[in-house]
């Protein structure tokens, strides 16, 4: 038996599941998480914001999430308020919330591949067609051939990764602009990564007056070190949180996710301490790559994308028997490396020499 054989979705058949591998190793850059350690302070406080639920786990969790949406909405700025966040287990689940209520079966989302890999699977999931746009030679995305790409599709949903996850690229805001004056349909600006931008590239998030059809999404998972809490949000006009309620489950936030996240944003400061540090080893990494004569696409993020590799799988196999763990993002020829802590960019960079050797 296998779920060939079960009455799956036609769309389905076929189509595999996100799967980044998860192994132990020393070293693992390959899903860019913060590799520091969550620092004692904001444990104590999540321990106690959490204990301070536990008692209450018998009554269901405030199902708006009021007030962990004003926190990030404080958070956020802009003269953003709770009417304008909302918040679920992950900015994944955002994204599908969106999908839900903006897309679906006989609509469209386009995208700028490679970009997110989870945006076409969540479209996929809910039934929503998948449109590839086009990216320029160099990983950009011009403001004219975005217009013309969604012009010529007229799509539902139209996604913007910036910086974008794996190129590390970030976009200009002339081509939010012009896409959202082209599209009759959604935009959302994926800023996953926004706290690692360099600056020069500021968020959409300046831009939400523009219209309500523009959505900005964000994460806890990144920058503030919390991937495994599972927070992300997004902000946009109140009229999208309204949609949103409409296919959102009832309580999908816990009591215990809600008064984490809360307790973390008390300690923003704290938490995003790490930001500078990591920026650090990414342009590291970007200059020593360069150095070695490799291909290395400008970051805005956590992260860098690096070509010029022959065949990237044996270079990830090799890198992989020196314990470093990095990402094969099925481009031919380039992988993607998280920055983290300097003695990981130093193995990182020993165990490449390594691999680059066998390869010759
Ligand atoms: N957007 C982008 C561009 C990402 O790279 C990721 C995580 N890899 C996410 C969204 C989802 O993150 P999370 O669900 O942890 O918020």
């Amino acid at each position: 038996m296998n779920l060939d054989d079960l009455p799956i979705r036609d769309e389905l058949r076929g189509s595999t599941p996100y799967g980044a591998p998860q192994l132990d190793v020393p070293v693992a850059l390959n899903t860019n998480e913060n590799s520091y350690p969550v620092p004692e302070a904001v444990v104590e406080a999540i321990v106690a914001a959490v204990r301070e639920e536990a008692s209450g786990l018998n009554r269901y969790p405030d199902r708006e999430a009021t007030a962990l949406r004003a926190d990030l909405a404080r958070y956020l700025g802009h003269d953003l308020t709770v009417a304008n966040v909302w918040a679920a287990n992950g900015s994944n689940e955002v994204l599908q919330e969106l999908l839900q209520a903006f897309g679906g079966p006989g609509r469209t989302a386009l995208g700028f591949t490679p970009a997110y890999s989870m945006h076409p699977i969540l479209s996929r999931g809910t039934g929503t067609d998948w449109i590839d746009g086009r990216r320029n030679d160099d990983f950009s995305v011009d403001a004219e051939s975005a217009a013309a790409d969604v012009r010529k599709h007229d799509p539902d949903v139209v996604f913007l990764c910036s910086p974008n996850n794996p190129t590390g690229t970030a976009l200009g805001l002339d081509v939010v602009e012009a896409v959202l004056a082209e599209s009759r349909g959604m935009v959302i600006v994926d800023e996953a990564y926004a706290e690692f931008r360099r600056p020069g590239t500021p968020s959409a998030i300046s831009r939400l007056g523009l219209s309500p059809r523009l959505v900005v999404t964000r994460t806890m998972s990144k920058a503030f070190a919390l991937a495994g809490a599972r927070l992300g949000y997004l902000a946009a006009d109140p009229a999208v949180v309204d949609a949103i309620q409409l296919v959102r489950l009832p309580y999908h936030l816990s009591s215990i996710t809600q008064a984490a996240a809360r307790a973390a944003l008390a300690h923003t400061d704290a938490l995003l301490a790490t930001v500078e540090a990591i920026k650090e080893q990414r342009d590291r990494i970007v200059s020593s790559l360069r150095t070695r004569g490799l291909e290395v696409v400008p970051s805005d993020a956590n992260f860098v994308l690096f070509g010029g590799l022959g065949d990237q799988r044996a270079v990830w196999q090799r890198m992989l028997t020196q314990g470093v763990l990095i990402r094969d993002v099925g481009l031919p020829g380039y992988l993607r490396v998280t920055a983290g802590t300097p003695a990981e960019t130093d193995a990182f960079l020993e165990a490449l020499d390594f691999s680059l050797k066998g390869q010759a």
